[in-house]
């Protein structure tokens, strides 16, 4: 997978080097360009923003530096051949490169690259666009700043490119850099090869609809704190159930609606149903 960030804070998104990206850059399952969007200005000031026709505070980014920006980054012309990938925080740590990552430039998958505009007015962020993103073989994430871009360069890129406005979350952030962190995290880990056990998200929360139960590890006793007797059974189906039930608590407790969801689409069982009418709704306990 490659991903390019067009930004005014190149720095920002250095996080993107760091532990499992890191490793997927060093072992070439991902390339990350960032791309300062600044080189696409043509004046003194390097200006990216200018005063909101019909007044109002804050200031809108510019269509003439945004649309050239995203175009070259797709094409991989202009300012954006200059851009250096990010190289991973943890080399040595990694063997050498395993399978060749994708070209920078063009469309890679047939259907080119996709469009990511990060803004608290897109669609909210899932796990479920986090899995159809990690099949991507492009991804180009557009940061906003100010009030936002131009809302003719959204349009603008939709006769060309598929485009996606996701927000990650009901607040308002200053820039769109920690989402554009936030959403490649949660993407990226889905690439397969990325993870060391690819199992391991299967069992997430959200993979089955439910937010996922809590975990222990060693010691048995920590601070007059045992963990749960069910887990030393041995007895991987009384296990299974254990977590499910836990799992349907916490999902009550914090996010009811999920339980809702799953219900509509058949995904509670009749144990399921009877556990959810045994319990009053509190948060995930230890007892077993
Ligand atoms: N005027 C915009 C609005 O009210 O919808 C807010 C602009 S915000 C101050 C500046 C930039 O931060 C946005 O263009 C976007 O890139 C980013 N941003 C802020 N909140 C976000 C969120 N919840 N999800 C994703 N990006 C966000």
């Amino acid at each position: 997978m490659r991903i390019d960030v067009v930004t005014i804070f190149p720095e920002y998104l250095e996080p993107l080097r760091h532990a499992l990206l890191g490793k997927a850059i060093e072992r070439n399952i991902l390339q990350v360009g960032v791309h300062n969007l600044r080189s696409w200005t043509h004046d003194v000031h390097q200006a990216v923003d200018d005063s909101p026709y019909g007044g109002g505070p804050g200031m809108v980014m510019k269509p003439e530096v945004w649309g050239p920006a995203l175009d070259d980054v797709a094409a991989g012309t202009g300012p954006a051949v200059e851009a250096v990938d990010l190289t991973s925080a943890i080399p040595h740590r990694m063997g050498p490169p395993k399978t060749p990552g994708a070209a920078h430039g063009g469309a890679v998958n047939g259907a080119g690259p996709l469009i990511l505009v990060p803004t608290p007015a897109g669609r909210p962020f899932t796990q479920d666009m986090a899995q159809r993103w990690s099949e991507e073989e492009r991804l180009i994430f557009a940061c906003g700043r100010y009030e936002g871009i131009d809302e003719r360069v959204i349009e603008d890129a939709r006769k060309r490119y598929r485009v996606e406005e996701v927000s990650i979350g009901d607040y308002v952030l200053i820039g769109g850099e920690v989402a554009v962190l936030v959403i490649a995290e949660a993407v990226v880990r889905l690439v397969p090869g990325v993870l060391g056990n690819q199992a391991s998200h299967q069992e997430d929360s959200f993979q089955d609809g439910l937010l996922e139960g809590p975990s222990y590890t060693k010691p048995r006793s920590w601070r007059g704190l045992d963990v749960p007797e069910v887990l030393f059974s041995g007895n991987h189906a009384k296990v299974a159930r254990w977590r499910r039930e836990q799992s349907l608590r916490r999902t009550l407790a914090n996010r009811p609606e999920l339980i809702e969801n799953l219900r509509q689409q058949g995904g509670l069982g009749a144990d399921d149903e009877d556990f959810l009418k045994g319990i009053q709704g509190g948060p995930a306990s230890n007892e077993n």
